[in-house]
């Protein structure tokens, strides 16, 4: 197969993870006889520094112009402290969402048995977890109408969300329902907010093409609360931009880390893979970031915009393997993880590529 794959590495740890994704997808490519070129191109903070837009219009090019996109993170500590700065990183992640039409985000919340130690939820309510979120990514607070007003004493930002805009994820959600265990769990505000209303209104017309499929509502601040009790009750979760941005950074914990979340951004056209951790600024730089998030993100990116489920399974397979053989970076170590087991980024990424090395090559 051919296929052309651009990597945004972005900011922070983003450079570091992606590029272990990057190698894991040419081992892929070489153990599998497909033809994968890769192109990189700049946003974020990065992309500032040097062209001073978040989002140069040569990265979106290459970006309307290949078949899958390998995304790391952006950020920078300089913006997080300063609310007045015009020009900011998450502005070249928002327009990229925006013009290419990825609203819909899937996140697969799995946990690895060998890291059922590695989260702070007790074992026996953790195991056997396996949830899927579908957040919309191009609607709600994050894109509706926000200012100041009466002179700086007041802000505002507005929770908006379209029919169409919720029939589209809505249907997505329902049909992954189909080949799992046909649960759709649709969490909104409903009670206070009139967006939700609508929300939980389109979700219900929409799940009558889908009698086979269970709908159940909940309540944000009740589905955060029923995460951690009993996160065995998820299977396919939908929501919008906002309560999925929280309520899928908590479900990070049932995978054990953030380093462990991979997630895949689609639309209409080309899809885009990325951890759900940003650049991480406290260890970008010391070598020790977590790069299975990227390498799983590159998993999801075979597998859905490729249609190469045997080699997707081949890298969870691998990853997996290294975890049973005791290998741990700092974030997901316990007491039980000898200091020799303890590895750095590129060494976690080698024993994952060394693994997808030694399959054999498959026969035509
Ligand atoms: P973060 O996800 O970067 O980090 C949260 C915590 O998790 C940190 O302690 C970090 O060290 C740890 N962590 C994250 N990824 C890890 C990994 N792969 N291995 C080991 N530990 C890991 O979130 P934050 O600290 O709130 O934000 C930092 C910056 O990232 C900010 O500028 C924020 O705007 C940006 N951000 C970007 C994205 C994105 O690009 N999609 C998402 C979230 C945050």
């Amino acid at each position: 197969m051919n296929k052309k794959i651009v990597v945004l590495p972005g900011d922070g740890i983003g450079q570091e993870v992606t590029a272990e994704g990057r190698a894991i997808l040419e081992a892929v490519a070489s153990v599998f006889d497909h033809q994968f070129s890769f192109d990189t191109a700049l946003i974020g903070h990065a992309a500032i520094e040097s062209t001073g837009d978040p989002l140069p219009e040569a990265t979106l090019d290459k970006l309307r112009n290949c078949d899958a996109i390998l995304f790391g993170a952006v950020g920078h500590p300089k913006y997080d402290n300063d609310p007045s700065a015009k020009i900011r990183p998450e502005q070249g992640l928002l327009k990229m969402r925006k013009e290419l039409g990825l609203y819909a985000n899937l996140r697969p919340i799995k946990l690895f048995d060998e890291l059922l130690g590695a989260s702070s939820i007790k074992p026996e309510v953790l195991k056997g977890s396996d949830i899927l979120f579908f957040r919309e990514l191009t609607g709600d607070v994050y894109f509706g109408e926000r200012g100041r007003r009466d002179n700086n004493l007041t802000a505002y930002d507005t929770m908006i969300y379209t029919r169409y805009e919720v029939e589209r994820i809505a249907h997505k959600a329902f049909a992954a329902a189909r080949t799992r265990r046909k649960k759709v769990m649709s969490v909104d505000k409903a009670n206070v907010l009139e967006s939700s209303r609508l929300w939980r209104e389109v979700v219900q017309a929409v799940s009558a093409e889908y009698p086979d499929v269970t709908l159940e509502h909940q309540f944000v601040d009740s589905a955060a609360m029923l995460l951690i009790k009993n996160p065995r009750a998820f299977d396919v979760v939908v929501t919008g931009n906002l309560f999925g941005d929280i309520l899928t950074d908590e479900a990070s914990q049932i995978a054990g880390s953030m380093g462990m979340l991979a997630s895949a951004s689609v639309g209409d056209r080309v899809g885009l893979y990325e951890p759900i951790h940003g650049s991480a600024h406290d260890i970008t730089g010391k070598g020790i970031a977590n790069p299975l998030a990227s390498i799983l993100s590159a998993a999801l990116l075979l597998d859905i915009s490729f249609g190469l489920k045997s080699e997707s399974d081949a890298v969870i397979e691998a990853v997996s393997s290294v975890l049973k053989d005791g290998y741990r970076t700092v974030d997901i170590k316990d007491e039980s993880t000898p200091k020799d087991k303890i590895l750095n980024t590129r060494q976690m990424g080698e024993q994952v590529e060394k693994r997808i090395r030694t399959l054999s090559k498959p026969a035509h």
